[in-house]
């Protein structure tokens, strides 16, 4: 029994299990986050997480202990009760996760059958295979992602559960590009870039993660951040590797942590479209960031034009170099 609740509860780390219940830890240390007690009502943060030893403790109200203890205590379960509970989750997130590779596996097999996909691609500005595969673009032509699936066993529930298929039984994403995004070794999530008249952006319910590829740039001490994948697509391709995306203007809890977790200089290059909106985006980004000690530096594009299609209209690499060069706090 003693091993089995040890294996339970590495199959889902105590930080995990608060994330997707939406709790907000702020790194303190190398292997702590603080945050809002969940236990207790409170406004100023005593609850930790250690996730070394994978344990909490609230100096609030004085409670603490693993993952089932913290079960146990939020919803008013016996140990036991907290260990199905735990077991039916966990269960629920390797599935997610394994289900969604097979998906972004599946889709990244249709590109080639897709011609239309592929000159999309090209369209934006994208062309090397190399980086295509290392993004593990896909396709998804629509109508045929339910039946790969439930072949391969999976249950209609957890494909509706993870978003793949909608209430009405058909394929989420219909003709669109697909990135996955990962945390760690996880998919998380799916992008979709519609390639016809469907709304232009759509992910599965849930979390989007963290910034995308975020392990390959942590260590540099200047970081160019973008707003949408193509954009980042693009600069990859132009030869900037300290490049990160966003996935939208607004950045969530875990993305903006992640651009305070050390010094380094932020280089926000977000659309500079009529409405303003993305530069209007850029100015309180920067001033949250400069507020963490992080040095945020906002790089204009000529009106109109986003990275991509900066590079899509005959921009280089040089030229975008300047542009970083000449941002301005
Ligand atoms: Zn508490």
């Amino acid at each position: 029994m003693g091993e089995d609740v040890e294996a339970l509860k590495r199959r889902l780390p105590l930080l995990e299990y608060l994330r997707q219940y939406n709790w907000v830890g702020q790194p303190v240390g190398r292997s702590e986050f603080v945050g809002l007690c969940p236990l207790h009502e409170e406004t100023r943060p005593s609850f930790y997480v250690n996730t070394r030893k994978d344990v909490f403790y609230c100096h609030g109200c004085g409670q603490g202990g693993d993952l089932i203890r913290f079960i146990q205590l939020s919803r008013h379960l016996s140990f036991r009760q907290s260990l199905a509970c735990l077991d039916t989750q966990a269960t629920l997130v390797d599935d997610s996760s394994a289900v969604l590779e097979k998906a972004a596996d599946f889709y990244q097999q249709q590109l080639d059958h897709y011609p239309e996909a592929m000159r999309y691609l090209n369209q934006r500005g994208l062309y090397d295979p190399a980086l295509i595969g290392e993004f593990e673009i896909g396709y998804a032509p629509g109508g045929s992602l339910r039946r790969h699936l439930t072949a391969q066993g999976y249950s209609f529930d957890l494909l509706r559960q993870v978003g793949l298929i909608n209430v009405n039984g058909s394929d989420a994403f219909y003709q669109r590009i697909v990135f996955p995004l990962r945390q760690g070794e996880h998919i998380v999530n799916l992008y979709g870039r519609s390639i016809g008249t469907a709304f232009a952006h759509r992910f599965l319910p849930g979390t989007k993660g963290g910034l995308y590829a975020w392990e390959k740039v942590r260590h540099c001490p200047e970081v160019i951040l973008v707003e949408g994948l193509f954009d980042y697509a693009v600069l990859r391709q132009a030869g900037f590797y300290n490049v990160t995306c966003s996935l939208g203007t607004h950045l969530n809890a875990d993305q903006f942590l992640e651009l305070c977790d050390g010094p380094r200089t932020v280089y926000l290059t977000f659309d500079v479209d009529a409405n303003q909106s993305g530069q209007q985006a850029a100015v309180q980004l920067a001033l949250r960031l400069s507020a963490r000690g992080i040095t945020a530096r906002r790089v204009l594009l000529p009106q109109g034009h986003d990275p991509n299609s900066f590079f899509v209209e005959g921009g280089n690499t040089q030229q975008f170099q300047s542009l970083v060069e000449a941002a301005q706090p």
